[in-house]
């Protein structure tokens, strides 16, 4: 009956980390012992203090409607922090929340794109982007980095890729899924190649910001005053505060901007949950040394799980600077047979991991990069450490 659906959503692919989900559901159901290492989600807890202060809200009926891009004391807490980290100053009609910072960045896509308006994404990128550009009639533009360059994108290539229809550059740093962060002199330097285009707008998804491993300290394209007027930061509490369930992201960028999106989002899905808004303000107006705790934690498995890859033949390994993902190229592997199946490409080789290791990853191609893979290392020390010997196991009997 797909003749009844509009040629948008046939045309749309599903999420392939929620879709690799999906099928490790389904075969946990059917009772394999499935490792799932495919979902970017934190296993930790919400913190007890944010915990508390939406039962708070709970018990001060909080319950009506409220403003469509937040309310008035969770815009100021994200106004206070982005002062605070981020030495960025915004008026309250520069801020939007929204449900996830997934769909700040949708927001800003409907309102910024035309049909045919070219956007610029570093691969590899995080999975939703190039979807959402195209459901909203922008044409994704892939710009390829590679593995000896940290997977981040030069100056020369960001040149190379502007034409007279591009409208955006989207990119996530630290970047879900290969790790990187990019220094504040190298965004300064793509920050240069865009002077002598004043139509682009940049969209920064600051998502893992507090999860950096210390070697490149975080910075924002938005900290260049020649830049500010026409940056959208993005943020949220998902990663850093295992709150992904919660649903709340924001932004904060030119007002013409946040309007827009306040506009939209007026007619689509009104201001985000009232109770999750209230734990919101209480988990960004405390330190975030209150949830260094988890960071340290993953730095761990970082090292343990990096340890465990490099041991196993053919993968090739970048060290990610933040955010819980490894984005191994398991190139190698393309065109060999294991276990009586041919490993044609990346796609091919997660599924194998499923069916023979039972360890669930995500296919590189849906991060625009089709010679690696993702392995998300928000899981117990014992998991990982069961996956990686399954993986191996798997590969080299
Ligand atoms: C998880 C993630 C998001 C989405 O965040 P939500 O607040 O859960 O919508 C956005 N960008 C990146 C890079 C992510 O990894």
């Amino acid at each position: 009956m797909s003749h009844q659906l509009s040629e948008k959503i046939n045309k749309l692919v599903p999420s392939a980390t929620l879709e690799m989900a999906a099928k490790a559901r389904e075969l946990r159901a059917a009772g394999k012992d499935i490792i799932g290492l495919s979902l970017g989600e934190p296993d930790f807890n919400t913190p007890d203090y944010v915990k508390d202060a939406a039962i708070q809200a709970v018990k001060d009926n909080y319950n009506a409607y409220t403003p469509v891009d937040g309310y008035v004391e969770l815009k100021k807490a994200i106004i206070t922090k982005f002062e605070r980290d981020n030495q960025l100053r915004y008026e309250p009609s520069q801020i939007v929340v929204s449900t996830g910072a997934k769909q700040s960045l949708y927001n800003v896509a409907q309102v910024c794109l035309n049909p045919g308006d070219e956007v610029i994404l570093p691969c590899p990128y995080w999975v939703s982007y190039s979807d959402i550009v195209k459901l909203s009639d922008g044409v994704p533009v892939e710009v390829p980095t590679t593995l000896e360059n940290d997977f981040k994108m030069t100056p020369q290539q960001l040149r190379e890729a502007i034409t007279p229809k591009t409208k955006m550059l989207w990119y996530s740093s630290p970047c879900n899924p290969s790790g990187s962060i990019y220094s504040r002199e190298e965004l300064r330097a793509l920050a240069d190649v865009l002077q002598d285009h004043p139509q682009i707008v940049v969209v920064s998804d600051e998502i893992y910001e507090h999860i950096n491993y210390g070697v490149t300290p975080h910075a924002s394209m938005a900290q260049f005053s020649d830049m500010y007027d026409r940056t959208v930061t993005v943020n949220g509490v998902a990663k850093a505060f295992a709150m992904t369930g919660w649903r709340i992201g924001y932004l904060g960028g030119p007002s013409h901007i946040a309007r827009a999106c306040n506009k939209l989002q007026g007619q689509v899905t009104s201001g985000a949950n009232c109770i999750a808004q209230r734990a919101v303000i209480t988990a960004l107006e405390e330190s975030p040394d209150r949830i260094a705790y988890m960071v340290t934690e993953f730095k761990e498995r970082r090292k343990l799980i990096l340890d465990l890859l490099n041991g196993i033949p053919g993968f090739k390994c970048n060290e990610p600077e933040g955010a819980f993902y490894v984005f191994p190229n398991v190139s190698a592997y393309f065109g060999k047979t294991l276990k009586g199946k041919t490993i044609g490409n990346a796609s091919d080789f997660a599924m194998f991991l499923l069916e023979a290791a039972n360890v669930a990853t995500v296919t590189g191609d849906a991060f625009g990069n089709g010679d690696c893979i993702r392995i998300s290392y928000a899981a117990s020390v014992k998991e990982i450490e069961e996956a990686i010997s399954r993986i191996k196991a798997a590969l080299t009997a």
